[in-house]
């Protein structure tokens, strides 16, 4: 079979990857990033959506496959696994799976909370215990998406910021407990236009896109492009790292 362009170099040729929350936005992106440069890729998540994305990536000359499944769902990462172990044993898990309620906390029941933490944090916890043994084999990387609202405040978000704190605490566990053999790092990005700003209105979206000091939302590509960087051997001496990738986002809130 032809392999798809290498517009981005090969740095994935012969590796398996397992994205998670990969039907739309970031984890789309990054599943076509990662099988342009080589990588057979799984796509898990809860929407169907991610068979078009697999069929794009197949009618390239990639290699992946889409798997439906729950990240928060323990029985559910058996068939992911199953699924990515038709190409190799894995040496990537992207956790990139969430969701998000916008309430404050006094509004925000329980139920919700719970769901959040679940998908967002558990998820990746879930998909780390299932791919553990692949992972120390190979040597290999997770890339977990966290966000900006690790560190800012913005309300209506008590449940997405704690769940997005946690992550990069999980990060640093995971790189001490689980290093030499396993590099695990997070990105932060800021305002990127996915589908997660459609219900978001234009007032917000435009003070979002004023607050970056690139006067612009981020594209999922370049989201994409960092997660494929710090998974890759480019990143071999990287690990329990924080990269933000929100076009100055950050740094413009410090220093107003
Ligand atoms: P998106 O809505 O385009 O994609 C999220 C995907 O997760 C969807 O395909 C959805 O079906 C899937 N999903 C939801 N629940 C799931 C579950 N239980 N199991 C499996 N899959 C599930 O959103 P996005 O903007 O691409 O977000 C991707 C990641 O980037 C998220 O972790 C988000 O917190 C983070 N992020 C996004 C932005 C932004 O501005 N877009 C900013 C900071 C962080």
């Amino acid at each position: 079979m032809d392999q798809p362009a290498r517009r981005h170099g090969d740095r994935y040729h012969g590796r398996t990857a397992v994205i998670t929350g990969a039907a739309s936005g970031i984890g789309a992106a990054t599943a076509e990033r990662l099988a342009q440069e080589g990588a057979a890729v799984v796509l898990a998540d809860v929407a169907t959506a991610g068979e078009t994305v697999a069929a794009r990536i197949t009618g390239a000359g990639g290699r992946a496959l889409f798997v439906r499944a729950d990240v928060s769902a323990e029985a559910d990462w058996d068939r992911v696994v199953d699924a990515a172990h038709t190409f190799g044993p894995v040496d990537l898990l992207v956790g990139n799976a969430y969701t998000v309620e916008v309430a404050p906390a006094h509004e925000l029941s329980l139920d919700s909370w719970r769901r959040q933490l679940s998908v967002n944090v558990t998820g990746s916890f879930l998909g780390f215990r299932a791919l553990l043994d692949d992972l120390r084999e190979r040597h290999g990387a997770v890339v977990l998406t966290s966000s900006v609202h690790a560190h800012a405040g913005i309300p209506g978000h008590p449940a997405y910021a704690a769940s997005k704190g946690a992550l990069l605490s999980l990060c640093g566990q995971l790189a001490v407990e689980y290093g030499p053999e396993i590099r695990v790092n997070a990105v932060l990005p800021g305002p990127i236009l996915t589908a997660a700003w459609d219900r978001v209105p234009a007032d917000e979206r435009a003070r979002s896109v004023a607050g970056t000091a690139a006067r612009r939302f981020g594209t999922p590509a370049e989201v994409a492009a960092a997660i494929a960087f710090l998974g890759s051997d480019d990143a071999s001496f990287v690990t329990g790292s924080h990269l933000v990738v929100d076009g100055g986002w950050s740094v413009v809130k410090a220093s107003a």
